[in-house]
């Protein structure tokens, strides 16, 4: 391939040839927003969902699955998810020769499939607390421009939670678990972010309050990571969720729910590559190792020999290996090729090292080159997996924090997000929604939410006010 487009300049050309080039997805497939994932890149997929369900489990979890399908009038019990959700929502009428007699709707999230469940599952306080979590692909009819893994029609894995407690208390303690789940999951993916409470006027459609993760793309653009969301007992008034209560008394339940999707791996390929192409944190790699034999017309035979040995202990120990032998290739195109799919280590074996007993390791967060004994190459590897971790976190970490911007007015905030050309800009704020909309409307960006713990000192840039938080701004995915 040719030379990648800048990164930072030319973010969407970089992403569209990264992805579809190094085997992650092809776009071809002739409908808008569904995209086909390839080995490559669904193996990644996978691992990283692995690591949530992971973290769901030890939390108390358990994993179940619900129905794609769900009739319309169940979907239209509760009345701002209907609204909220009503111009994305895939309708099935027909098979192909007749007419169904009723209208069945395509999950664009499962509240009312596993709610409607959860009336005739509850009838005790003994029967709480529910924490379920299914990861399906969900659809939603996306008017905007779509963006392959980011922004689709179809979600191809979408890790959904939903809990269900006794009391208001509960469920409170109910999301400041989940922020910390996602706050392991992000972490481990080496996705720095911040968290933001979510404005009452951009609410999810049904709940009474939510959290957002968000991280700055090289566009400098907010990108949502995932959502933590308290319902509060909306759901549990319009599906009849009720249950009779240690004094006899028949209650609602109180309910939360978050949603994490594959837009992660679209936001870490973006956030770690770079202008050599993809870089994967060795924990998701789908291919953490790659060897790479040098050809020698004298010793080739015990190269290729050594090459196996070393493959056959390392996949034996865990890595996910590759021996790359492919006769018709140089060694110099199998780096280019192994160094653009992101590969975080690569293992050069030739003479030399068949001689001296040792091998040689490139990085590729760092593209250099260390040369090791055979017997300390686990344990180099792993030290190295641990270095390459801390390295692309920090860079990540650097990035976002040049990318958040402190101001103390309006004018202020629009020569600074300017002068940044994007990114999130914070500016002091009373809290009250027409100084929060006003801060929207004079910049021209979007509400992101505000920290409710990060206490401030200052006035409200819109009404002078004593601010209480920063509001968060933007420009969104
Ligand atoms: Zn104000």
């Amino acid at each position: 391939m040719n030379k990648l487009p800048d990164k930072y300049r030319e973010f969407s050309a970089w992403y569209d040839a990264v992805i579809e080039e190094a085997d992650i997805i092809d776009k071809r497939y002739p409908l808008k927003g569904m995209i086909v994932w390839k080995p490559f890149g669904f193996r990644a997929l996978k691992l990283t969902m692995q690591i949530l369900e992971k973290l769901l489990d030890e939390y108390g979890h358990e994993e179940a699955y619900f129905p794609m399908l769900v009739p319309e009038e169940i979907f239209a019990r509760e009345k701002d998810f209907l609204e909220g959700f009503s111009g994305e929502t895939f309708v099935v009428e027909r098979t192909i020769s007749k007419k169904l007699n009723r209208k069945l709707l395509l999950r664009p999230t499962s509240e009312t499939v596993m709610y409607y469940m959860f009336s005739i599952w509850i009838t005790s306080y003994r029967d709480l607390p529910i924490k379920l979590y299914q990861t399906v692909n969900v659809f939603r009819y996306e008017t905007e421009q779509t963006k392959p893994i980011i922004r689709v029609r179809e979600i191809v894995r979408f890790n959904e939670a939903h809990t269900v407690h006794r009391t208001l208390e509960e469920a409170n303690r109910q999301i400041e678990e989940a922020i910390e789940i996602y706050s392991k999951f992000f972490d481990s993916l080496l996705i720095p972010y911040i968290i933001l409470k979510t404005p009452k006027w951009d609410t999810f459609a049904g709940a009474e309050y939510n959290y957002d993760f968000f991280t700055v793309m090289p566009d400098r653009k907010a990108i949502e990571l995932g959502s933590v969301i308290n319902l509060g007992q909306k759901f549990a008034r319009a599906f009849e969720i009720k249950f009779q209560d240690r004094d006899g008394k028949w209650k609602y339940v109180y309910q939360t729910c978050y949603g994490v999707s594959e837009r992660v791996i679209g936001v870490l390929l973006s956030i770690h590559g770079d202008s050599r192409g993809i870089i994967w944190p060795p924990i998701v790699a789908p291919i953490q190792i790659v060897i790479v034999p040098i050809p020698s017309e004298t010793m080739y035979d015990s190269i290729l020999n050594k090459a196996r040995k070393i493959e056959e202990k390392l996949r034996a120990s865990g890595f996910r290996v590759k021996l790359d032998d492919r006769p018709d290739m140089t060694p110099g195109s199998k780096y280019f090729w192994w160094e653009f799919r992101g590969v975080p280590l690569r293992i050069e074996i030739g003479e030399k090292e068949v001689k001296e007993g040792k091998v040689t390791i490139a990085r590729r967060d760092l593209m250099r080159r260390i040369v090791v004994n055979d017997d300390e190459l686990e344990e180099a590897i792993k030290k190295l997996f641990k270095e390459i971790s801390d390295e692309l976190y920090r860079r990540a970490r650097e990035w976002l924090d040049s990318n958040i911007i402190t101001a103390t007015s309006i004018e202020d905030a629009a020569k600074k997000y300017n002068d940044v050309g994007g990114g999130i800009v914070r500016a002091p704020w009373c809290g009250e929604d027409q100084c929060g909309l006003a801060i929207e409307e004079k910049l021209g960006l979007e509400g992101l939410g505000y920290n409710p713990k990060e206490k401030i000192e200052g006035s409200c840039v819109v009404c002078g006010k004593e601010a209480k938080y920063y509001f968060y701004v933007g420009k969104k995915y």
